[in-house]
């Protein structure tokens, strides 16, 4: 058994357990874990250091998840655009595949809450030769995701054989990998792992941080262990209420992504689901936070806010106001510093 096999075999997945490690009442946890698996490996757990603070928010059951009548189970309809199981496809050049309903520890904001821990709907080896032979006949397609669930959850030698599967289909251009592991399992970020990985390039990879104290010596190893190996790093966010909705903390977290070699790539309005209410932030909120970032950082720090609408939408882009007025050719703009500017266009 491999180092993170091993952390993986110590995760807290009973109430009762997680309440005494973390001094609090087991009522709630029993709860919830009723409905929403609990499942926090060791090593996110440790990175906790008060209270309900951004690591805890994110990982410890909250009696609101269970409280909540709104939201769905599936707001984007991914179903609805699954022509095969386990295979999305949404837009006309790239597919998602859900390799695996592993995660190195349940996410409480999950979008795919409905998903995560469960039997069904994961892509089965056997499967694969089906997505395989649709990823094959449909030419348009040239970029594939790997995700989940936590695709980096399986053996390297799966993850090779995907790989190399999809790497023989001359028109994939691109393979990505969604992980979250850099963030909440970098022990997953072996040598071997990432030898492997660099056969196939190009290969992006996208994780998740989402707070600045995910960033650790042990984060930043493989962060910088995946870079050396070729890997394309981007970061996805999710914007988080009481965890990251402040752009201050956001700055940090995107700065100190940067000294990683992660750029980071989308911050996420949160999806309507089910029992993640009490996570949402304001499309106006969002919009406050992406001024104060723009312009007073790095423009590489800066991720674009995308909202992923309902009922099969797809992912849009969302950007504060900066051109105010505009009359014929003439505009009028507020730069970053809320000042104001005129310009007039070409005829
Ligand atoms: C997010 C997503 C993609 C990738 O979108 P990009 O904007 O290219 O990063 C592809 N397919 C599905 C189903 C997705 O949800
Ligand atoms: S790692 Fe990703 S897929 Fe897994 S629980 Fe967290 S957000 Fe959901």
């Amino acid at each position: 058994m491999e180092y993170w096999q091993e952390l993986i075999s110590k995760n807290f997945i009973d109430g009762a357990r997680l309440a005494r490690r973390l001094r609090a009442d087991k009522k709630d946890f029993c709860k919830v874990a009723k409905e929403y698996p609990i499942n926090i490996n060791p090593y996110y757990l440790s990175l906790i250091r008060e209270k309900h603070d951004a690591i805890w928010k994110q990982c410890v059951p909250n009696i609101l998840e269970v409280r909540q009548t709104t939201g769905r189970l599936d707001p984007l309809l991914e179903e609805a655009y699954s022509p095969i199981e386990g295979l999305i496809h949404r837009y006309d050049d790239r597919v998602l595949l859900y390799v695996s309903n592993m995660c190195a520890g349940y996410c409480r904001f999950c979008t795919r809450k409905r998903k995560v821990g469960r039997e069904e709907k994961v892509l089965k080896e056997s499967d694969f030769i089906k997505a395989f032979r649709y990823i094959a006949r449909h030419k348009a397609i040239r970029d594939v995701i790997l995700s989940g669930g936590d695709p980096l959850l399986l053996e390297d030698d799966k993850i090779e054989y995907y790989l190399k599967h999809l790497r023989k289909i001359k028109h994939i251009e691109v393979i990505r990998i969604d992980s979250r592991t850099p963030c909440v399992l970098p022990q997953r970020i072996t040598p071997a792992l990432c030898r492997m990985l660099k056969k196939y390039s190009p290969i992006y990879f996208n994780t998740h941080f989402n707070h600045f104290q995910e960033i650790t010596d042990a984060s930043t190893k493989a962060c910088n262990m995946l870079a050396d190996n070729g890997i394309v790093l981007g970061n996805q966010t999710v914007l988080l209420a009481g965890v990251n909705d402040d752009s201050h903390v956001l700055k940090r977290l995107f700065e100190g992504l940067l000294m990683m070699r992660v750029r980071p790539y989308y911050l996420y309005i949160p999806d309507a689901v089910k029992g993640t209410y009490h996570f949402r932030v304001s499309i106006a909120r969002a919009l406050r936070i992406m001024r104060e970032l723009i312009g007073h950082t790095s423009g590489m720090a800066v991720p674009r806010l995308i909202i992923d609408l309902k009922r099969g939408g797809g992912k849009t882009p969302l950007l504060p106001k900066y051109i105010i007025k505009r009359k014929g050719r003439r505009y009028v703009f507020r730069n970053f510093e809320n000042r104001i500017f005129y310009y007039a266009d070409i005829e």
